[in-house]
């Protein structure tokens, strides 16, 4: 292509909401052999919202939300801003709230001063916080941050676990003072146009794959939902990467989808990043391309606006 079919092709797509930075990645996004798609906030709306707690200690519900919404308080991570939600709404109301109760509640911002104090809070990447609350260690996260800590979850726990992520629900646990107290089942719907942009890149013969830090159950009962087959999760931050570069070592060339922090290296490790507009700064920062309209469709629209541009010539 000429200098100027690729200026051309660069306006277009920017009056199409998508940002190409620079010739070379318009270049190489017509060979796409593969598509990895983050799960959280890229192929799902990214607004969880909390579905559903129970304790198995005995602990009354109120002062489970109260305890866990604490120890988020801290955090950055949408699950706690969506656990901080449901807690304010059973901490005011006094009964749980449905899922558009506690999105209201987002939007109209809430008061926090019901929260616990809680000291020596660290979040970490991929399992969840730690904190103390009233001086006992409180862990909120995954599986693997209580396993590496040595807690055991019961058997009943376990069970309600299963059922929640075989429905595609993110189960959150909740550890204090070294004991399993309890579980929260959070939902995140997936973007409507998502099961559409999947089937449309089959039948472009590229491969779709999801790649996620959420646990295998979730993950599975998410991707059929949306029809991807090849699923990568329990990918901890820096493993994402590693994903990309695994799909790149027969020399296919690959895009990887992200809005997050965790996948700015996949974004920087892929031929192409595409980083959704609604993302982090620092994802948008490693992507070549940016999808202002926030919309999976533009994925298709900037392959399409890349074969158009340089297939001609050919
Ligand atoms: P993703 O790749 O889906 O964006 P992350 O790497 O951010 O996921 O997180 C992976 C998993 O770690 C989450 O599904 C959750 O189980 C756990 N986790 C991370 N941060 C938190 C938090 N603040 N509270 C509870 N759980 C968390
Ligand atoms: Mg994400």
């Amino acid at each position: 292509a000429t200098p100027t079919a690729v200026m051309v092709a660069t306006g277009v797509g920017a009056s199409n909401g998508v940002l190409i930075k620079g010739g070379d990645a318009l270049e190489r996004a017509q060979n796409v052999g593969y598509v990895i798609f983050d799960k959280t906030g890229t192929l799902t709306q990214g607004k969880a919202t909390v579905m559903t707690a129970k304790t198995f200690t005995g602990m009354e519900l109120g002062d489970f939300l109260t305890l866990v919404a604490s120890a988020e308080a801290s955090s950055e991570h949408p699950l706690a801003r969506a656990i901080i939600d449901y807690a304010c709404h059973y901490h005011f109301f006094g009964k749980l709230p449905t899922s558009k109760e506690a999105l209201k509640m987002r939007q109209e911002g809430f008061f926090t001063e019901w929260l616990l104090e809680t000291s020596d809070f660290s979040a970490l990447p991929g399992r969840g916080v730690q904190c103390l609350v009233n001086g006992k260690m409180t862990l909120v996260g995954n599986r693997k941050l209580l396993t590496d800590n040595g807690i055991s979850v019961p058997t009943e726990a376990e069970r309600f676990l299963i059922e929640l992520e075989s429905n595609a629900k993110t189960g959150i646990l909740v550890a204090y003072d070294g004991r399993f107290t309890g579980v929260l089942g959070i939902a995140d719907p997936l973007k409507r146009e998502a099961s559409v942009v999947v089937e449309g890149l089959k039948r472009m013969g590229i491969k779709p794959i999801m790649v996620t830090g959420d646990n295998h159950r979730t993950a599975h009962a998410v991707a059929e939902e949306v029809g991807i087959d090849d699923v990568r999760a329990e990918v901890m931050p820096a493993g994402k990467a590693a994903v990309v570069q695994s799909f790149q070592r027969d020399g296919s060339v690959v895009a990887m989808v992200g809005d997050g922090i965790n996948d700015s290296p996949a974004l920087a490790a892929a031929d192409v990043g595409m980083a959704i507009g609604a993302g982090t700064d620092i994802a948008i920062e490693a992507a070549d391309y940016v999808l202002m309209r926030n919309s999976l469709e533009d994925v298709i629209t900037a392959i399409d606006l890349s074969r158009k541009t340089f297939t001609r010539i050919r």
